[in-house]
């Protein structure tokens, strides 16, 4: 295993990234990381994280449903996206979840949308990358009704209480660019005290800069400030965490050492 970190939650394939991706890709690489998860969000993005994934080997994809765009997705999606995950066997479904934070997403919609997609996830013996606000007990709810690889809890954001009950699940929890941020109090003092076995570094780039780039694009580039925050907080020392962090998604999403080449997806 080599000494890189691994960018479990970043979406390259937005148009932010159109005019640089390979220099944006180069420039973290030398900035030390070398993995990228990259995840869906419409079915429309799917196949540019394809075509992505197909020619940079440390770029990982993920397929799914975002909540945001629920009013877009419908039942005969899901079933595209069951037979595009079959065929190319990415390395979860996601990004899929609940959002009732955002009031002008119908409740009733995202979860009839998640279910579908948590079933696909449970037949195909896939993890499942999260993305859950202000619906944590709802989502910890569905998640026992079904039998699931587990998976990531991406930008973790509820308490220790949803913590403990996640890791119970298998699920590991993602932190980013929040944590750089000294106001965020409550959430370094969570991120300090989960298992380092449960812990996931990503950036949600192009979203979510970290206190040296506010406002900014953010980028996977940045992602060793998440490492250094980590490092502040943590007893354990910067190296150690990389290496288990690193550890912990490869573990989480069957990384391989090497990417065998991406297989063509069925048209449509
Ligand atoms: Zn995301």
């Amino acid at each position: 295993m080599n000494d890189g970190i691994i960018d479990s939650h970043c979406h390259l394939d937005m148009p932010a990234f159109d005019e640089d991706r390979r220099q944006v890709l180069e420039r973290a690489r030398s900035a030390g990381v070398n993995g990228f998860i990259v995840p869906g969000t419409t079915r429309e993005s799917w196949r540019k994280i394809l075509d992505i994934s197909a020619s940079e080997a440390d770029v990982y994809p993920a397929f799914g449903l975002h909540p945001y765009f629920c009013f877009a997705h419908n039942t005969a999606q899901t079933e595209q996206l069951r037979a595009l995950a079959e065929t190319t066997r990415p390395v979860a479904i996601g990004e899929i979840g609940l959002d009732f934070h955002r009031k002008d997403l119908e409740q009733k919609r995202q979860l009839h949308l998640l279910e579908l997609q948590l079933r696909i996830a449970q037949d195909l013996n896939l993890p499942v990358i999260l993305h859950t606000r202000k619906a944590h007990d709802q989502m910890l709810k569905l998640l026992r009704q079904y039998s699931l690889k587990g998976g990531v809890c991406h930008a973790f954001n509820g308490s220790w209480q949803h913590a403990r009950q996640y890791m119970d699940l298998g699920f590991c929890m993602g932190f980013g660019g929040m944590l750089t941020y000294e106001r965020s109090s409550k959430l370094r003092a969570l991120a300090a005290k989960i298992p380092l076995a449960y812990l996931l570094l990503e950036t949600d780039a192009p979203d979510m800069p970290g206190a040296a780039h506010q406002y900014q694009r953010n980028s996977p580039e940045y992602l060793p400030e998440v490492l250094d925050t980590l490092a502040d907080i943590r007893p354990e020392d910067r190296s150690s965490i990389a290496r288990a962090t690193t550890a912990n998604v490869k573990r989480v999403f069957a990384l391989p050492d090497r990417k065998p080449p991406t297989a063509d997806p069925p048209d449509g």
